[in-house]
């Protein structure tokens, strides 16, 4: 027999024995009724929440092909996810990847367990797509670090217990040199936090304040200077929409669910009363579409079929697109342009999804709220998806990532690379003489 053969025989093997375990484990343990942060806190103790993840972390330390058949077996059982968020998909596999084992065993079990919510503070006012220009400076004061500076379209953060953080440590180096990463409390005196209002009506992140704010030396996450390179791990998680810890959850991403209702009457209300974020990334749309098709009646139309045509078509194109990356992503590679090429198919699709529904429903788009068609999800959506192309690295950004990687297009002009960041004129420092 073959080696591949013989690899084949064994995944098979182990695939079987861990479905076996995992439904036992259901069988005795998952109940509709549960009071959703119970059943989460049981889910996280048993590491059938995040199969792929190392057992003394929370996981079961499957490997990555396994846990997700095991993930995709679970929710057709129709066993309640794990609570997910910026936690899972960011926070965790960057703690998992550059923590110490002693900062794994701190921050892990609130993260499996749901326990804890994270908020990503990478952003500012002058730094989004040219990261590394951030300002928000940390400075040595004993075992801690003084923080202060602006962040914005920090997500989640009015309900974030500890926020993944880039700070400047050191303005005499060239900009990607002086960075450090750190894992901050957020409910603390010298941070201010500000929602803001989008134009879905809701407040999904914030501007957040930090004068003088503190954070340990314990909870710094990789040396001195080396955040640079940590933040990359964090970004090529989240453009990975293979992420496994994103999805299979119940649709929390930026929503701070009642954790006191049960699983069984969240269930219920998830769709109609999560935030427009959680409801446009929930993949639920494709539903919402249909039934829009059906009540406006218009299947027999022709114009409205072949852009119904042209949807499905652009939608197994990203199948296929997320099938190679996955392929990549079991073979060992880190997340490469196909991650990219995923993200600007989906923000498309997006687009193209709201303008063919808002044809489709005509006058009625002017309705909003539950009397709009589709109790109003559609509207959520349609509101929120231009969002996509912009979080996570916009779609330019996510084309210059392929130029590069892909075509082997030389590398953007930045003659700010080599220089100390000291000397470079970026957000407020552009107005210093
Ligand atoms: C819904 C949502 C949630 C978010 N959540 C978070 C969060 O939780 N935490 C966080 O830290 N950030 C978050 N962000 C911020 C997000 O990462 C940034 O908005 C994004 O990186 C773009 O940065 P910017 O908004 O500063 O735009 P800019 O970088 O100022 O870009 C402005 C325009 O210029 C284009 N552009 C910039 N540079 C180039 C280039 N080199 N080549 C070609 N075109 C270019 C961009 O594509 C864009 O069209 C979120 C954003 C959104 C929309």
């Amino acid at each position: 027999m073959s080696n591949s053969a013989d690899t084949d025989l064994a995944m098979d093997a182990s695939l079987n024995k861990a479905l076996d375990r995992a439904q036992e484990w259901y069988a005795k343990n998952w109940s509709s009724d549960l009071v959703l942060s119970d059943w989460w806190q049981k889910l996280g103790s048993s590491g059938w929440g995040f199969p792929a993840w190392p057992q003394e972390y929370g996981g079961q330390g499957l490997p990555s092909a396994v846990a997700r058949q095991v993930v995709s077996d679970r929710m057709q059982r129709g066993v309640f996810g794990p609570r997910t968020g910026i936690a899972t998909f960011l926070a965790a596999p960057t703690i998992l990847t550059h923590g110490t084992h002693e900062q794994k065993e701190r921050f892990l079990p609130g993260i499996v367990s749901g326990r804890d919510v994270w908020c990503q503070l990478f952003s500012e006012p002058g730094a989004g797509s040219d990261l590394s220009s951030l300002q928000t400076r940390a400075v040595r004061d004993g075992d801690e670090w003084i923080i202060t500076g602006q962040k914005v379209w920090t997500s989640g953060a009015h309900f974030a217990k500890y926020g993944i953080l880039i700070a400047r440590t050191d303005s005499d180096v060239p900009k990607h040199k002086g960075l450090t990463y750190f894992l901050i409390e957020m409910q603390q005196p010298g941070i201010e936090i500000r929602p803001l209002r989008e134009m879905t009506g809701e407040s999904a992140f914030n501007e957040v304040f930090m004068n003088e704010a503190r954070v340990h030396d314990d909870n710094r996450l990789g040396d001195l200077g080396q955040g640079w390179a940590v933040a990359m791990t964090t970004l090529s998680h989240e453009r990975d929409s293979n992420n496994p810890g994103v999805g299979g959850g119940g649709g929390t991403l930026f929503s701070n669910p009642d954790v006191t209702h049960t699983v069984d009457h969240f269930r219920r209300i998830q769709n109609t009363e999560v935030d427009a974020f959680s409801f446009a990334t929930s993949g639920g749309i494709t539903e919402v579409l249909n039934d829009l098709v059906k009540e406006f009646k218009c299947a027999n139309d022709p114009v409205i079929r072949q852009r119904l045509m042209k949807l499905h078509s652009m939608r197994e194109t990203q199948k296929w697109t997320a099938q190679r990356a996955k392929a990549n992503a079991r073979a060992g590679a880190a997340p490469g342009p196909e991650t990219s090429t995923l993200k600007l198919q989906s923000s498309l699709t997006g687009r193209v999804v709201r303008d063919l529904g808002f044809d489709i429903i005509g006058a009625h788009g002017m309705l909003l709220g539950k009397d709009a068609p589709a109790h109003g999800l559609f509207h959520k959506f349609a509101l929120f998806v231009q969002a996509t192309s912009i979080a996570g690295g916009s779609d330019e950004v996510q084309r210059n990532i392929i130029g590069e990687r892909a075509l082997g297009l030389p590398k953007e002009p930045d003659d700010s690379r080599d220089k100390p960041f000291r000397e470079l004129r970026v957000g407020t420092q552009k107005t210093k003489s």
